[in-house]
């Protein structure tokens, strides 16, 4: 099938691979070996990438920090915020990902307060509404750049600015946005994401850490990575993950537009030739590569089980006994049978024109066949 999965995950650039490649054999050193050379070439390799890194987010390489992805980069963030801080409270948003929502209810069980706010209709939340919900006690703020099921970009540099101005920490999971628009850390004290999203490995990923953010220790040990995450540098996926940041920045302004336009010709086609069909979504403060639609009575699973010849996705949480309708979808006020009969369709670097010629017609055609047989049923 045509991949259209892209904001799951991406395949790994062969550009990439070919970097990374000698660092699982001949180059096999341990980063933190510091008598020999095997040592010193892995640790030159760790340093290069981290100025990858830090060169596509504004950052100094001394504030990043290699972790196993997004997933642990939210766990440090917010956790070690919590343990640092001597207030409690937290806001963040309903749409956010699991990887935040699930450590933010960990940290109510530890005795923390968490303010979850509402976006509107269009996934987005106001400045207006963080400020109003700032309080005292307020520790930190974590708002994701842009929304993996939807697309949706938050209005990043003025909720920083606010947090900036009353003195509360920000934080940022940029796991769909970097790579795919330009992210730079100016006001944000934390940063999240993760290689596997912009054609890197999977299990690599970083945080960055404004200096002198208070942040306690998450993995204890030998004190890697300037004491702030404990074990041996993976430098295969550090040295990928550094060239995928490079790469990306390269050609971002250019595969932006490129993708903008065939999204944009697979969104008009779909919206013009099946009746019943809306964006789910802001369509103005959105990636370029994204576009989330619900299907007017259509049986979500069913049309997911007919769309073979395209790999995509609806958001849904399944569980061994159900499957819920997406969280993100149910924010924006979606019922559950339209969040059901919702698709995400993300494009990335292999997309091609014929590509998305395809699946236009497969999804005409199966939305159709689909609502026949709804009926008949
Ligand atoms: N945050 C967001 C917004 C994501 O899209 C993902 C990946 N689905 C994650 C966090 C988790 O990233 P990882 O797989 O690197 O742990």
């Amino acid at each position: 099938p045509i991949y259209l999965d892209y904001n799951a995950t991406t395949p790994v650039d062969s550009r990439v691979l070919e970097t990374m490649l000698p660092w699982f054999t001949e180059q096999f050193g341990n980063a933190a070996s510091r008598t020999h050379l095997y040592g010193w070439e892995a640790a030159e390799a760790v340093e290069i990438a981290r100025r990858q890194v830090a060169r596509i987010l504004g950052a100094t390489e001394k504030e990043i920090v290699f972790t196993s992805g997004a997933t642990e980069s939210n766990n440090l963030a917010l956790t070690g915020v919590f343990e640092a801080s001597s207030k409690k409270h937290f806001i963040t948003v309903q749409t956010e990902h699991k990887a935040i929502l699930d450590v933010c209810a960990y940290l109510e069980k530890l005795g923390g307060e968490v303010t979850y706010l509402a976006p509107d209709t269009d996934g987005l939340i106001t400045p207006q509404q963080v400020s109003d919900a700032l309080r005292p006690d307020t520790a930190l703020v974590s708002v994701m750049w842009a929304n993996n099921e939807t697309g949706v970009i938050q209005p990043i540099r003025e909720l920083a600015r606010i947090c900036n101005e009353r003195g509360v920490l920000f934080h940022s999971d940029a796991t769909q946005a970097v790579g795919k628009l330009p992210v730079s850390v100016e006001g944000i004290d934390l940063l999240s994401l993760s290689a596997h999203k912009l054609y890197g490995p999977k299990g690599i990923g970083a945080l960055y850490v404004r200096k002198g953010t208070p942040l306690n220790i998450q993995m204890h040990g030998g004190g890697h990575e300037r004491g702030r995450r404990s074990g041996t540098l993976n430098v295969p996926g550090i040295v990928g993950l550094g060239k995928a940041a490079e790469l990306a920045q390269q050609t971002l302004t250019q595969e932006a537009e490129r993708l903008a336009a065939l999204r944009d010709q697979l969104e008009t086609q779909l919206l013009q030739q099946i009746p019943g069909t809306r964006v789910n979504g802001s369509r103005i403060s959105r990636l370029p590569q994204v576009s989330n639609l619900a299907f007017e009575a259509v049986d979500g699973e069913a049309l997911l089980i007919n769309l073979t010849r395209i790999a995509v996705s609806n958001g849904s949480a399944c569980t061994s006994a159900s499957v819920l309708p997406s969280h993100v979808l149910k924010a924006m006020d979606l019922s559950d049978d339209l969040a059901h009969a919702s698709v995400r369709f993300s494009l990335g670097r292999y997309t091609t024109e014929e590509n998305i010629a395809e699946a236009i017609s497969h999804v005409v055609a199966m939305v159709a066949k689909t609502r026949t047989d709804f009926l008949v049923m």
